[in-house]
């Protein structure tokens, strides 16, 4: 950890997390919520407004989170809540179907093509641990691809991350995932095509599914090389796996539809979350209908969730969603890359090494001159000079997420205001970064 010193206190947060770390473990529900990487007080947030969140000390902050990825149109956008406000007056959860999650369900497969048939759950988690579930029944076969420095949740399975090199077999990254679970795990390099095919090769009519993030944003921004997601579908295609385009995060986010709606490559199945739970909870799985069809009740593959497509969470969802449009991603588009600019020349005027790398919208900043292709590449990055960089940045009012491995978010809502906010706290942070030291 870099030696970097807080001067500027939160006590109202302290005490927060003072008594939060006595009843949950690290005082967080989310260990990324925490900032072990960069040490200090996490913020407790009491609001939201546009593209501004206020701690309990009554700080506001440019919010660059956006709550990883699902306040695209800012916090309490109006017709949101307005949508929310009039769902609870209606009754919270009825346990039966009800014509709010058709209604998003009917948006989601207008939006991506390839969805011809979509489940909704509660997570990203669920949706992932449920998609490759589905793939296994399918397919009959047991074996899940995945890449090094993807995330999809904190499905026992897909937690083997450790170690890169073709076919690294799942050595459980978690105390608590067991060899059974993840030794069916091949876990293999980001955008190393020829890793995937050998893969097949050792494992003939074993292979399930390969699941990739449709670009990654869990490693920092790494997007695909050219070639690799249609490539991985070929392979998929060709040896009787399903090709699993995991889009929790880029979902409705890179485009209308997504990562899909960028680089057109069509998966077979593919997981949502985030953006369109409008800040609920509510995620999604979908894609061919004669996979879909596997699923219980029409199939054997058994799924299933108390609160899945829940009224509130569905109203939210659908409200934001429909308030996407070119417009809106037009917006998000534009500021991204004036932030993103502003962020370069800072740094570049302090004479600090470092690489923005973007997928639409989301971007993030490596510590390093050189591209990042892949999980390794990311880990070259000096991230103690972020870690010094976050601070700055948090001390004048500007919210980055707390690691040097995630995708900064903006929304509809950031306007001249608040990229002028930005602006003028990036001298003094990319200082703090060239001075730093590891
Ligand atoms: N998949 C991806 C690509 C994600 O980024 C995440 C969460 O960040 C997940 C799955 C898991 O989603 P959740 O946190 O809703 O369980």
């Amino acid at each position: 950890m870099a030696c970097v010193s807080f001067p500027y206190d939160a006590p109202v947060s302290q005490t927060l997390f003072d008594r939060a770390s006595l009843v949950t473990p690290g005082g967080v529900n989310s260990p990324v919520r925490a900032f072990r990487a960069v040490g200090g007080t996490p913020r407790f947030m009491v609001s939201g407004s546009g593209p501004y969140l206020t701690d309990a000390d009554g700080r506001e902050y440019v919010d660059l989170v956006c709550s990883w990825g699902p306040m695209i149109l800012g916090h309490s956008h109006p017709e949101v809540i307005a949508a929310v406000q009039e769902a609870v007056a209606r009754g919270t959860s009825f346990g039966t179907p009800g014509e709010g999650e058709v209604a998003l369900a009917e948006e989601i497969v207008a939006r991506i093509e390839p969805v011809e048939q979509v489940r909704l759950v509660s997570s990203g988690t669920e949706a992932t641990m449920s998609a490759i579930r589905l793939a296994r029944g399918f397919t009959g076969r047991a074996k899940v691809v995945k890449f090094a420095g993807c995330y999809h949740g904190h499905v026992d399975a897909l937690l083997a991350a450790a170690g890169s090199g073709v076919a690294t077999f799942g050595l459980p990254d978690t105390p608590g995932v067991t060899g059974a679970q993840a030794g069916d795990t091949i876990v293999l390099p980001y955008n190393d095509l020829e890793a995937v095919r050998e893969a097949f090769a050792a494992h003939p009519g074993e292979i399930a599914c390969v699941i990739t993030e449709a670009s990654p944003g869990n490693m920092g921004v790494v997007p695909p090389l050219d070639g690799f997601n249609v490539g991985l579908k070929e392979l998929c295609a060709a040896n009787g796996a399903l090709y699993i385009s995991d889009e929790v995060m880029t979902g409705f986010r890179t485009s209308k539809a997504g990562w899909f709606g960028v680089d057109g490559v069509r998966p077979d199945l593919m997981t949502f979350g985030k953006v369109m739970g409008g800040g609920f909870p509510a995620a999604a799985f979908g894609g061919r209908a004669d996979v879909m069809a596997h699923l219980a009740p029409a199939g054997p593959v058994y799924q299933a969730g108390t609160l899945s497509g829940n009224p509130v969470a569905t109203a939210a969802g659908l409200a934001q969603l429909r308030l996407l449009d070119d417009a809106a991603y037009a917006k998000v588009d534009a500021v991204s890359a004036e932030i993103r600019a502003l962020v370069g020349e800072a740094l570049t005027k302090e004479g600090v090494a470092h690489t923005v790398q973007a997928a639409s919208n989301m971007f993030s900043v490596f510590f390093t001159d050189r591209p990042v292709r892949d999980y390794d590449d990311a880990k070259q990055q000096e991230a103690f000079r972020f870690t010094a960089f976050f601070h700055s940045m948090l001390a004048q009012g500007v919210y980055l997420p707390p690691s040097a491995f995630e995708s900064w978010f903006v929304s509809t809502a950031h306007d001249t205001r608040a990229v002028e906010r930005i602006a003028a706290a990036l001298p003094a942070a990319a200082r703090a970064a060239s001075e730093a030291t590891a």
